[in-house]
């Protein structure tokens, strides 16, 4: 992994990346703007456990698109540290380790509304907001005065810090994508080309 110990404000961008995509990477860029991040840390899961097993391809490959996609750009980096892992994800536990590794760093949690709405689902949601600070866009047409009610009640109940980010609404979702290589369909332009050519080089997604 890259030495991340001269930023002070790290993003970190987790998700199951199932493949990773455009907007994934859109949002990493305008979280880094908006806040003021040194750089983002792309965090693909180990196992999901709230994630349909059936598509999910294993950490390994999906920490190898990951690590395609980031490649071009200093600023992004990418993390094993989940996959590595193995077993259940704790997104709380991966904050802590980051902290204990880069312990000059603020850190600051990318996700989208869709994740904001189901986070006090997640595993101890009281130690994530106190790891971090959450980034959270709007997604799919959410409005944002949705969002902000969200944002009031999460800080009331846990005390935690949170921004919210007009992001524009991408309809970009790796289950759109998989459903289009099951189809035949192009991905171009959804996902970056490197990525394309190796999820058709090994035929992922292809079958149900
Ligand atoms: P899936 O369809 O398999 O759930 P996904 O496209 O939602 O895939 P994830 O890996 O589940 O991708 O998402 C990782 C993070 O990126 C989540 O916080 C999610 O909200 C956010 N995200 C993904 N796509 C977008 C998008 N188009 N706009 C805003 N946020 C997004
Ligand atoms: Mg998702």
């Amino acid at each position: 992994m890259e030495d991340l110990s001269k930023w002070n404000k790290i993003g970190v961008m987790g998700g199951t990346f199932n493949p990773i995509h455009t907007g994934h990477l859109l949002l990493a860029q305008w979280a880094m703007e908006e806040a003021g991040l040194n750089g983002i840390l792309f965090m693909p899961t180990g196992n999901s456990y709230m994630k349909d097993k059936g598509e999910m391809l294993p950490g390994s490959e999906r920490l190898a698109m990951t690590r395609l996609a980031v490649a071009d750009r200093d600023c992004f980096a990418c993390s094993d540290l989940e996959v590595r892992r193995g077993g259940n994800t704790y997104t709380y536990e991966t904050l802590e380790a980051l902290q204990n590794m880069y312990p000059q760093a603020h850190l600051y949690f990318i996700l989208g509304a869709d994740c904001l709405f189901s986070i006090e689902n997640w595993y101890c949601p009281e130690k994530i907001f106190r790891s971090c600070v959450l980034l959270a866009a709007s997604r799919n047409g959410m409005p944002m005065n949705k969002l902000e009610t969200k944002r009031q009640e999460l800080e009331e109940r846990y005390d935690a810090r949170i921004l919210l980010m007009a992001f524009p609404n991408l309809e970009i979702s790796s289950t759109d994508i998989r459903y289009r290589c099951r189809e035949g369909r192009s991905i171009r332009y959804l996902v970056p080309e490197p990525v394309r050519e190796y999820i058709f080089q090994n035929h992922y997604y292809e079958n149900p």
